[in-house]
């Protein structure tokens, strides 16, 4: 019997251990797909100057409820 072959093996468990932990870590095929990024949406938009008024008048914004500004 010697010594060194029974430390030789120890080391080898050890290894194989820590090959099974690390396994063990990695995402597993159930992982649920990450949802889709939702883009905000501008409700607001203030109209150009000679577009039609957002307030339904139909007279353009300039002259409507942006007169003066
Ligand atoms: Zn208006």
């Amino acid at each position: 019997m010697s010594k060194h072959s029974d430390a030789g093996s120890k080391k080898f468990l050890d290894r194989e251990k820590k090959e099974k932990e690390y396994k063990k870590q990695l995402p597993g095929e159930d992982d649920p797909p990450l949802p889709e990024p939702v883009e905000p949406i501008k409700s607001e938009k203030t109209p150009g100057r000679n577009d039609p008024c957002s307030c339904g008048s139909g007279k353009k914004y300039k002259q409507c409820c942006g007169k003066g500004k």
